[in-house]
């Protein structure tokens, strides 16, 4: 997964900002770039890569650096999904910190690209290859940063823990899972950083750095009419389709009701600022008070689908399927509605809501599959700390803003097993050019070494 948001005309008041580093690449730079050019090179697909390759490859890096092998495991339920977990030990004086990303990647097709998707390339300052956005950088940047404090001798305070993991994206045998299930005590932390934060970019300028708190909870349901059916020429008024479309027309008229947490509260109060409209600054202001202006909320919801997806549950249709000749009556009117759960709602609250909108009983609702509920991590202030001071220091005047992600990464199984889990990261990419899982996927170069250095800095500020 990625980051899912849009920034609805926001306009970065920020300048570009080229923090510290300069356009010339140090050895830690370097040392990042070989470890990202041999994740990129590793095909890491579900239909025919391999993440066992992957984790074998960075094993051995830390093998040669001098890490014990007990502290060192490639393991997974197939021999194609393997995961790593390896262990840097610190003094125990805090409970540990886990560092995870994942290793797989979508399905990329070389004729639909303009390079090959397994080579990492290089071109008018961009790296391109599959993997590049999404989640390959963060995993060369934990990488290359546990390498490098590991050469300068650092002691932390706690033990840091790496996870780079199998099918996030949604293979069969997702790692974070079964690393909970299999090898809890391995990954046990007291909080984690993964994907789902990181920067914002428009037109170069870097306008809003991300930290992710929260994930609404996906939940499909089908909605289901079932008539006797019958010729044609004798049509009679109780037809399926008719039924289901009367149906699903009051489900397009209704919303369900504004809700925040913390995390969104946060979002739009420190974001307001950041908009370029003063109407929208202003509703954003009012609606993080408590209780949320109602008006406010309504305005915000018309103009950008992105807020009105962080101000509450959402239920859309996305399929349909019905009848089964042209010269019949349907015998069966089917659709998918496609819910995203604000955190804390549950899945069957979601479904005696559909019941009572779409108000027919004969419109049989069931859910399908089993939603993962995903409860918000608490805002920590050690991190939002060493977030706002990293990002003052390297990317002057961008706001530090908490996010709730609209879809759903690994952080959820993490935070439902006690484990709260932050999107955190110094990658800043282009909102109006997001190419993760699309075609030409890419990263900055300078992005890329600022996140590099923007990790460094937080592992370090986190386990001093
Ligand atoms: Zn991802």
């Amino acid at each position: 997964m990625f980051r899912l948001r849009s920034g609805p005309a926001i306009v970065a008041f920020v300048c570009a900002s080229f923090g510290v580093l300069t356009a010339q690449s140090g050895p830690h730079e370097l040392r990042a770039r070989e470890i990202f050019k041999q994740l990129v090179e590793i095909n890491t697909t579900e239909a025919n890569g391999s993440t066992t390759r992957a984790a074998e490859a960075m094993a051995e890096r830390f093998r040669a650096a001098g890490f014990p092998a007990a502290d060192i495991h490639v393991f997974g339920p197939s021999p194609r999904k393997g995961n790593l977990v390896v262990r840097y030990r610190g003094t125990g004086a805090r409970r540990p910190l886990l560092l995870l990303a994942h290793l797989d990647v979508v399905e990329a097709r070389r004729e639909d690209w303009s390079f090959d998707p397994f080579t990492l390339t290089e071109k008018d300052g961009y790296l391109y290859g599959r993997g590049t956005a999404d989640d390959k950088t963060m995993a060369a940047a934990f990488v290359a940063n546990l390498l490098r404090l590991k050469s300068e001798g650092y002691m932390p305070a706690r033990d840091l823990i790496l996870a780079l993991t199998a099918d996030e994206e949604g293979g069969t045998e997702n790692g974070v899972k079964w690393l909970l299930a299999n090898h809890r005590d391995l990954i046990d932390a007291e909080f984690a950083i993964n994907e789902g934060g990181g920067g914002v970019m428009r037109k170069g300028r870097y306008v809003t750095n991300e930290v992710q708190a929260a994930e609404k909870v996906y939940q499909d349901f089908r909605l289901e009419v079932r008539n006797s059916g019958g010729h044609s020429s004798l049509p009679e008024k109780d037809n399926a389709i008719y039924r289901l479309s009367a149906g699903l027309s009051r489900l397009a008229a209704f919303e369900f009701p504004v809700q925040l947490n913390d995390i969104t509260r946060a979002y739009f109060s420190r974001s307001a600022p950041a908009q370029a409209e003063a109407q929208t600054r202003s509703d954003m202001l009012a609606v993080a008070k408590q209780p949320p202006d109602l008006e406010a909320a309504a305005r915000l919801s018309t103009n950008s689908p992105y807020f009105n997806s962080l101000l509450r549950t959402t239920c859309v249709a996305t399929r349909l399927e019905g009848g089964h000749a042209l010269n019949a009556l349907p015998q069966l009117a089917a659709a998918n509605v496609n819910c995203r759960i604000f955190p804390g709602v549950s899945p069957i609250e979601v479904m005696a809501v559909l019941t009572k909108v779409v108000s027919d009983a004969e419109i049989r609702i069931s859910p399908v599959g089993e939603a993962t509920p995903s409860k918000p991590a608490t805002l920590r202030d050690d991190l939002m700390n060493a977030v706002e001071t990293i990002v003052k220091s390297m990317f002057p005047g961008v706001p530090v803003v908490p996010v709730m992600s609209t879809g759903a990464t690994d952080g959820l199984y993490l935070r439902n097993a006690g484990i709260p889990t932050y999107g955190a990261d110094g990658l800043f990419d282009d909102i109006d050019d997001v190419r993760a899982h699309g075609r030409d996927e890419r990263v900055g170069i300078k992005q890329f070494n600022e996140d590099l250095e923007f990790h460094y800095r937080l592992i370090t500020a986190l386990s001093k």
